[in-house]
Formats: structure tokens, C-alpha cells, sequence
């Protein structure tokens, strides 16, 4: 999953006229969610795109996403009556976020991503953060708008920050795994900036507070939203300064991986590697790519 190729129109969302004549237009696509939940077709085989005049005449807010291969897309998110009626009408069904994206194509899952993230920001910020007045989404959705007329504040959907990192030493590369994860998967690093910190300094930390190992240096690679809950992961190929481990309580198990014994194992099963769409997957398929001319995508194919 990685950025969309969407004009998002940004220029438009003050439009208040333009954004209803767009959303009932019958050419507009608009996606349907519930409570953390999009409605899919075929198990997630894609996502359902509706017209205005196949959704209720009132949903709870709706968010214009912009236009994508020349239609316009909004979200609209239903209320609880409207779901099953939605789900039989369209022959789809209301299927978590999180358990759908890993499952669509590479592009409805960065569209259910970018939906997911105003969704989940919508839902979490119905009050005002300043003065505890309800707050209101404007017709975009990209904005909500305290209504104590003392207050008035306008919110904006919210980001956070977060580093990953394939970590090298001598050839070798450091990968980990924390408990919840399916049995033999191992990742890149990660975590969230903490205030106060440059994004450099959240990848010597979050090393060293997981791993106990030194990064001498990092270098910026890729960044990839993801809507789990809403951040940004910031992707870099740091190098360690020495090789000493000493794991630290979130992970389950930290190592540094040859590069011939990681690709015994992968091709074994022995290993799983990330999800093929996430960040992890590209920043170390591209290490290996890069480090050794290794193509990481050929050890799942030739399996020994
Ligand atoms: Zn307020």
C-alpha cells in the first residue's frame, strides 16, 4: 500500500454547492462505511463503489476524497438501520478495515486506507478538544468545527508519526518479532516519534530501546501511510554501530539475519516476511536489493 494516485481537489472542499451537486451526481462513486467497517464485495475482493441515489438520504458525515481515474469519490459513512439493507442491495458486505485492506487490490486498499484514516479521526474527535462543545463535520469531512459560539475552533484530522527501520551491520540485517504476530514472521523496527524528537533521533531510540543496538547513522528511504490507527510510517535504512543485542520488553525475539541463512529459512517457511503492500516488505526487499543484489519477491516463487 502506498500513496494514491489521486487529485484530491483539495481547492474545492470550502465549495459547500459544488460538493452536493458532485456527491449526487450519478457518475460520483461513493464508498460505504460503518463504525470501522467498508463495504466490500467478493471477500474483499474489491471495494463496493455506490451512486448517491443507492444510499439513504441521510448519513452521519461524508468525506470527499477527490478524483481518481476521472470519477469523483466521496465517503459516506451510514448509520446503524441503513447497514444490512446496504450490505443485500449490493450483494457486499460491512468487513473491518483492518481485515479487508490486506486482502484488496493494491488500489482499493490505498483508497480503504485513506478513508479509514478521516473515518477513524471523524468518530474520535465528535467533541471539541478545547472547550468540550460538540463539534461539526463540514461537507468535505476534512474539517470539523466546534459549535460554542465562544469557541468556534476548527480540528483537522490528525497524523501520527512513526519510524521503521531495516537495520544493517556488516552485511548482516536486524529483524524482530512481537508476540501477537503469526508464528515465524519477522519485521523491521518501528514506533512512534515522541514529542520533541527529530525523526533520526525516533529511529536511535526505538533501536536502541528494542534492539539495544547503536545506529551510527539513518538515512530517510520511503514513507507509507497507514490507518492502523492513523500514521505516517516514516521508512529508513540505518546502520548500527556495533552488533551487541540486548531485546527489550516489546519484542519476542530480535536477531541479525544473514543474508543466505534469512533466505534458507523464507524459502523453508521457517520465516515469514511482511505483508507484500506494507512499507516493511519494500524497505527490506529493497536493502537486500541494494546491500547484495538479492530479489527477495524470487524466494517465495523457487521453493526448496
Ligand atoms: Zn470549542
Amino acid at each position: 500500500m502506498s500513496g494514491l494516485d489521486i487529485d484530491r481537489m483539495a481547492e474545492r472542499r470550502g465549495d459547500a454547492n459544488w460538493l452536493e451537486q458532485t456527491y449526487r451526481d450519478p457518475e460520483t462513486q461513493i464508498l460505504a462505511m460503518h463504525r470501522g467497517r467498508l463495504l466490500v464485495a467478493g471477500e474483499a475482493a474489491q471495494v463496493v463503489r455506490l451512486d448517491a441515489s443507492q444510499l439513504p438520504g441521510k448519513v452521519d458525515y461524508c468525506a470527499f476524497l477527490g478524483r481518481l481515474n476521472n470519477r469523483m469519490l466521496f465517503a459516506a459513512s451510514v448509520a446503524e438501520p441503513d447497514v444490512e439493507p446496504l450490505a443485500s442491495h449490493s450483494h457486499g458486505q460491512f468487513m473491518a478495515f483492518r481485515q479487508a485492506i490486506p486482502r484488496l487490490p493494491a488500489e482499493d486498499a490505498s483508497l480503504a486506507a485513506y478513508a479509514r484514516a478521516l473515518d477513524l479521526w471523524q468518530r474520535q474527535h465528535r467533541f471539541c478538544g478545547r472547550c468540550g462543545s460538540p463539534a461539526e463535520a463540514d461537507p468535505a469531512g476534512f474539517r470539523r468545527i466546534c459549535t460554542s459560539g465562544e469557541c468556534g475552533k476548527e480540528h483537522f484530522p490528525r497524523l501520527d508519526p512513526a519510524i521503521i527501520t531495516v537495520v544493517g551491520h556488516q552485511g548482516r540485517c536486524l529483524l524482530g518479532r512481537q508476540p501477537s504476530w503469526p508464528p515465524g514472521r519477522y519485521s523491521t523496527l518501528a514506533g512512534f516519534v515522541e514529542p520533541g524528537e527529530s525523526l533520526e533521533d525516533a529511529v536511535r531510540r526505538e533501536v536502541l530501546e528494542e534492539s539495544g543496538v547503536r545506529v551510527a547513522s539513518a538515512t530517510y528511504h520511503s514513507s507509507q501511510p497507514w490507518p492502523f490507527p492513523s500514521s505516517l510510517m516514516v521508512g529508513f535504512f540505518a546502520e548500527a554501530a556495533d552488533a551487541g543485542i540486548r531485546r527489550g520488553e516489546e519484542l519476542e525475539d530480535v536477531q541479525w539475519f544473514e543474508v543466505d541463512e534469512l533466505e534458507r529459512a523464507v524459502r523453508a517457511r521457517d520465516i515469514l516476511l511482511p505483508y507484500r503492500a506494507s512499507v516493511s516488505y519494500r524497505l527490506i526487499a529493497d536493502w537486500m536489493r541494494e546491500q547484495h543484489g538479492v530479489d527477495v519477491a524470487a524466494w517465495r516463487e523457487k521453493r526448496s
